[in-house]
């Protein structure tokens, strides 16, 4: 597993890439999956470069709730009225495929359960 601090958002919080970001404040960013797997397909990432939920430390919980609180601002911000779904794929078999904490805020069409 690659826990390498510096990733591919890091370069999207420092505007080094460009991206279509949705939303910004102090502590997160959030901007459209470059391959979406739904008509909306938004990832929420902390500025902070914490690999993933399973390395977060406790000094980390305000920012964790943060994150989970601006959801619903992107969410609504995209119009998913009518529900969405909220991912955190976490190490090798989580599916994760970049090392910077992300929150994937899918909706805009029913998604079906349980993920492959
Ligand atoms: P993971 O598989 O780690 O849960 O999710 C990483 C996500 O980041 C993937 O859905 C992938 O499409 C997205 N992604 C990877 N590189 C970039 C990029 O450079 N820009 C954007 N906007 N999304 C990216």
């Amino acid at each position: 597993m690659n826990q390498n601090t510096e990733t591919i958002f890091s370069k999207i919080i420092r505007k080094e890439i460009p991206a279509n970001i949705v939303y910004e404040d102090d502590l997160c960013l959030a901007f459209t999956d470059v391959n979406p797997q739904a008509p909306v397909h938004i990832l929420l990432i902390p500025k902070k470069p914490i690999v993933n939920i399973d390395t977060a430390q406790q000094e980390d919980q305000a920012l964790l709730g943060h994150l989970l609180l601006t959801v619903r601002k992107v969410a609504a911000q995209a119009g998913l009225k009518n529900g969405y779904r909220i991912v955190m794929n976490t190490g090798n078999d989580g599916g994760q495929s970049v090392y910077h904490l992300h929150i994937h805020i899918l909706g805009g069409r029913s998604l079906s359960w349980p993920p492959g």
